[in-house]
């Protein structure tokens, strides 16, 4: 996934550089690297975070108007200093940054090695580099053309920033597949991964598109395709303040969002229900409202927390919209020849919407004639480019690779489109209006949930040092113990596993014992009974409860070692209750076990390859 920043201008380009990466570390952090152009490229990297590259280049110097950086998250070649990016060509004059995966780079490494040139790296981006180099020795063409041409060879998704020390006043960025964004201000350019690095700069942006390259000199940039037609690039604003990106006081950021909760739910709701008669309007999706209506199948594709939302979703939908719905692992659908109609609504859910597999998916959903629609973040990200229609939900930027507010807003909006299409279709109002009224009061009811951190905190305390987790939910709570355990294993290591809470006997209730925690999601719904039972049957085998309930109950209360109460909702929104005390623990256990919650071992937050 790694992230890219390019600066062109009358700058010092290196502080501007490393506060770039600085904000893309969440997409990488195996190492970091720096080219800065000073007559020729200078280089610097170093296997680690970029607070390694910064003391490793100390006192150096660092002049430069012109330059690019690195962080990178590997796929191809250990993470060390010789695989750290930028890759240099032979002669080293070109230095190359990447995100993507050069999917042919064996043949054309075969190619290269055949005519002389020798590697440095185990890294697919060197081949690119060396590939250009040699089109610019052979053809004796322009550095941007030697840069078009390779392109046009290689197979797979990029990203690139690439400099020549024979142009040294010039930036060649190209994208196919990997995220480029271009700040625009006078005399100066900003290139990044995504636009948190360009914001102090300018606000003005180009989202570079698939098969696009971009030349650029401090004044000047033209843009044109891989095959060499001219495109007149389509300028857009950027709506995001420099705030947003801080980390406000918070120890970390995954900490800030949870707390963001309350804001981030209500900013996924606003303006989208008339408060006269709970009536849902989403004007994204103004233009398909015949093709929701009379789709005779929803199929979610996500990934990981995106996927727990698409769960919800699928209850939320077949509950209210009465249609049919499929919830796919994207990078399953993808591979797994699937029966799409143009019948069928595509719905891709993704944080960043650049999720790679997320993206194949919604490609092959177009192919096949489907309605494809994004519920996204990021905001002119490639899957809200390649949809039909779609509702962002407006979370705001998320840093902490662990998603936490991005999940509630999908979860809000996902309701929102349930209810949408159930007015649509004219299903009884009564049932999803009453639903819309009740999310109005969810942003107050999460806001007292975060009053009980000092009681997690202590429950965290008791409990850090477990190696495993059962999470175990019913219902509308089922996905709710997925994505606890989700969140518990991937920032602090331990083993977790969310299950539905009746499929316990099928299997998992052999592994409790006086040593396994035992997290159940048990507030009021109609198989509160059932999971009663279930409770029992773990305390009687002498597991450790902790329990996340409806205020007030005494039955659970007597029987767990810990409970957590929530307020009292309609049950199809409990989720957005009942993960706020999970992502809390999760979030106390690995702070206090010593993690950095943002930025997980071998964890990237927008996984844009595959
Ligand atoms: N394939 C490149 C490498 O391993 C870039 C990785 C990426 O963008 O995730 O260095």
């Amino acid at each position: 996934m790694c992230g890219i920043v390019g600066y062109i201008g009358y700058r010092d380009a290196y502080p501007i550089l490393i506060d770039g990466l600085k904000r893309l570390e969440y997409r990488g952090y195996d190492s970091a690297g720096v080219a800065l152009m000073n007559g020729s490229i200078n280089l610097y990297k170093k296997q680690g975070k970029v607070a390694d590259l910064e003391s490793h280049v100390g006192a150096q110097s660092t002049d430069g108007h012109v330059g690019m950086g690195h962080t990178r998250w590997a796929t191809h070649g250990e993470p060390n200093d010789i695989n750290a990016h930028p890759h240099c060509s032979a002669s080293g004059n070109f230095a190359l940054i990447h995100n993507g995966i050069i999917e042919n780079y064996s043949s054309l490494k075969a190619k290269l090695t055949s005519k002389g040139y020798t590697f440095q790296s185990g890294t697919d981006t060197e081949v690119l580099v060396q590939l250009i180099e040699m089109i610019y020795s052979e053809s004796e063409v322009t550095p941007e053309e030697a840069v078009r041409l390779a392109l046009n060879e290689v197979v797979g998704a990029y990203g690139i920033i690439v400099m020549c020390q024979d142009e040294p006043g010039k930036l060649i960025v190209a994208r196919k597949s990997s995220p480029i964004v271009i700040g625009i201000a006078e005399n100066e350019y900003v290139i990044a991964s995504d636009a948190t690095p360009i914001i102090a700069y300018t606000k003005d942006v180009i989202y570079l598109n698939d098969d696009e390259m971009a030349i650029l000199t401090k004044d000047s940039h033209t843009i044109k395709t891989i095959g060499n037609e001219i495109r007149t690039p389509f300028l857009q604003r950027v709506e995001m303040e420099l705030e947003e990106l801080e980390k406000g006081g918070y120890d970390y950021f995954m900490l800030k969002e949870i707390f963001e909760q309350p804001k981030s739910i209500a900013d996924s709701i606003r303006g989208r229900i008339n408060p006269n008669d709970n009536s849902v309007w989403l004007g994204g999706l103004v233009d398909v409202h015949e093709r929701l209506k009379n789709a005779k199948r929803f199929i979610f594709v996500a990934c990981g927390t995106s996927w727990h939302a698409g769960l919800v979703g699928e209850y939320l939908f077949e509950e209210y919209a009465r249609v049919p719905v499929e919830v796919e692992y994207a990078s399953e659908f993808r591979y797994r020849n699937p029966i799409i109609t143009e019948d069928d609504v595509v719905i891709a859910i993704s944080q960043s919407g650049e999720t790679a597999d997320t993206l194949a998916a919604v490609q092959i959903a177009k192919t096949a004639g489907a309605l494809v629609l994004g519920v996204v973040n990021a905001v002119g990200s490639t899957i809200s480019r390649e949809t039909h229609a779609g509702v962002y939900i407006h979370a705001g930027p998320e840093i902490g690779v662990a998603s936490t507010k991005a999940f509630t807003s999908q979860v809000t909006v996902l309701s929102l489109m349930a209810a949408f299409i159930a007015q649509l279709k004219g299903i009884s109002s009564f049932k999803s209006q009453e639903v819309v009224n009740e999310l109005l009061q969810i942003p107050e009811k999460v806001r007292t949930i975060l009053e009980t951190n000092e009681d997690i905190i202590r429950i965290s305390d008791l409990f850090k040092d477990s190696s495993n987790f059962l999470y175990l939910g019913r219902g509308y709570n089922f996905p709710v113990a997925l994505e606890g355990a989700l969140k518990l294993k991937e920032i602090s290591y331990i083993h977790a596993e969310g299950y539905p809470a009746a499929e316990m006997k099928h299997g998992p209730i052999a592994l409790i014992d006086e040593n396994m925690p035992v997290v159940f999601i048990a507030t009021h719904d109609e198989s509160y009974d059932k999971i009663v039972s279930n409770v029992d049957q773990v305390v009687s085998r002498k597991g450790r409860v902790i329990a996340v309930v409806t205020e007030g109950d005494e039955t659970i209360r007597n029987l767990a070692e810990f409970v957590i109460e929530i307020p009292k909702s309609h049950p199809s929104l409990m989720p957005l209750l009942s993960v706020i005390p999970l992502q809390l623990l999760s979030y106390h256990v690995a702070v206090m076990r010593g993690c950095n919650v943002d930025q997980p071992r071998n964890l990237a937050k927008s996984v844009t390859v595959e």
